[in-house]
């Protein structure tokens, strides 16, 4: 690709589109004057971030076939946007038993699924009397530690393998998912300080303060696990901000090599929530960040958008993703219960008509596991990831695998 705007020979703090094209690292002050670029250059951002996914990726574009599992749905926090959490008066189940969990994830596994997706709410039993006492009742302390024994159930139990996302974590509550998660995660969301104040959508939500979730994504970085994060767009944070949040992700990842996957997440108003009349997140918008991100992180770096929160969800590709996340044959989610997950043959197609080849992942990327990856995952749990993976460290089968299921 030759930029048609040679921006870099004009305007010296602006990084020139065919170095980033090429490989160029992107510094923290050129990252920072892209906003100032607005969308004239839009173009030539997503075709310098395409070319380095390709370059970094090659044509291939994953997914997780996962379940979706809520452990708890009761939280601490109250987030502007949220309809996952529940108060314990609004909850079915406090939380699923491990006979709902081992249920949810065995019917998984006969679709194909290889993720166990644990999502949850922020240590309910800090803020609910029910919650602390369906713990002790069930012989645990916290809610973190339930999750860790659901984790090692459903890894010893099933084919599936872990992946939880349960908020702020500390060094023991990470160490003690370590041998059954091969890879955790957190969305930053965001790293301003602003939308923590009065009327932001952090407000009452002390576990979004940006220090303590980066926090938690440093310690596993100092563990060594592989790490899921990412930002949410449109709630109220600016395109430097973003940017900004970036930049905090990719000091991370310089530090330790962990950040094996950055999400892009669209914001999508909800009724019954105070943001219900807040705009949802533009497609402009997601494709922009999308592509900033991809330049931000390089080009190896797996950088995703989901798919069931777009209508037109295949025109990211060209902003440089190289991934999908976790889709579901069996459980919504739960999230965003109102966006339905897309047929997987759909998936595939949108994906092969925009030149590239849909695979289904582990929740930990090949690079931290397979051909003869160094990084220092625990023996037991590489032993599970090399038998479910063909050579490339996909997942077995293909996409073929999930052919009856369509
Ligand atoms: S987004 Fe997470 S932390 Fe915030 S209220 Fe919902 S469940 Fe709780």
């Amino acid at each position: 690709m030759t930029s048609a705007v040679a921006i870099g020979a004009t305007t010296p703090h602006f990084p020139s589109f065919d170095r980033l094209a090429a490989g160029a690292d992107l510094p923290d002050g050129d990252a920072l004057a892209l906003v100032d670029l607005g969308d004239v250059a839009l173009n030539e951002l997503c075709a310098a971030a395409g070319e380095s996914r390709d370059r970094g990726r090659g044509n291939v574009i994953t997914f997780s076939p996962k379940v979706f599992i809520p452990l708890t749905r009761v939280c601490r926090d109250f987030c502007g946007y949220c309809t996952f959490r529940q108060s314990p008066g609004e909850a079915d189940d406090l939380y699923l038993t491990a006979d709902q969990v081992l249920a949810v994830a065995s019917a998984g596994q006969r679709l194909g699924c290889t993720e166990a997706l644990f999502t949850l709410g922020e240590r309910p039993e800090q803020r609910y009397s029910e919650a602390g006492d369906w713990l002790t009742q069930s012989g645990y302390r916290t809610t973190l530690e339930y999750l860790s024994a659901m984790c090692r159930m459903v890894f010893e139990k099933t084919d599936l393998l872990p992946h939880g996302n349960p908020g702020t974590m500390s060094r023991r509550e990470l160490e003690a998912l370590q041998p059954t998660n091969p890879s955790v995660g957190i969305m930053l969301e965001s790293s301003s300080p602003r939308l923590y104040e009065a009327g932001g959508p952090h407000e009452f939500a002390p576990s979004k303060r940006p220090r303590v979730r980066l926090r938690t994504m440093e310690l596993a970085g100092e563990l060594g696990i592989p790490f899921t994060t990412g930002i949410l767009i449109g709630i109220g944070e600016t395109r430097t901000e973003r940017v900004e949040s970036l930049l905090a992700i990719r000091d991370l990842h310089r530090r330790f090599g962990h950040i094996q996957e950055v999400i892009v997440q669209n914001f999508r108003a909800k009724s019954d929530t105070p943001m219900a009349d807040t705009p949802d997140a533009a497609p402009d918008e997601l494709m922009w960040t999308t592509a900033v991100a991809r330049l931000i992180m390089g080009e190896t770096v797996n950088i995703q958008v989901p798919p069931n929160l777009s209508e037109n969800y295949e025109r990211y590709i060209a902003a440089g993703i190289n991934d999908w996340g976790g889709v579901s044959p069996l459980t919504i989610d739960y999230v965003n219960p109102e966006a339905p997950w897309p047929q997987l043959k759909e998936l595939e197609r949108r994906t092969r008509e925009a030149g590239y080849e849909l695979r289904p992942r582990l929740p930990v990327y090949p690079e931290y596991f397979a051909n003869g990856s160094p990084w220092p995952l625990p023996e037991p749990l590489k032993e599970k990831l090399l038998r479910l993976t063909d050579q490339n460290g996909y997942v077995k089968g293909g996409t073929q695998r999930y052919a009856r299921n369509d």
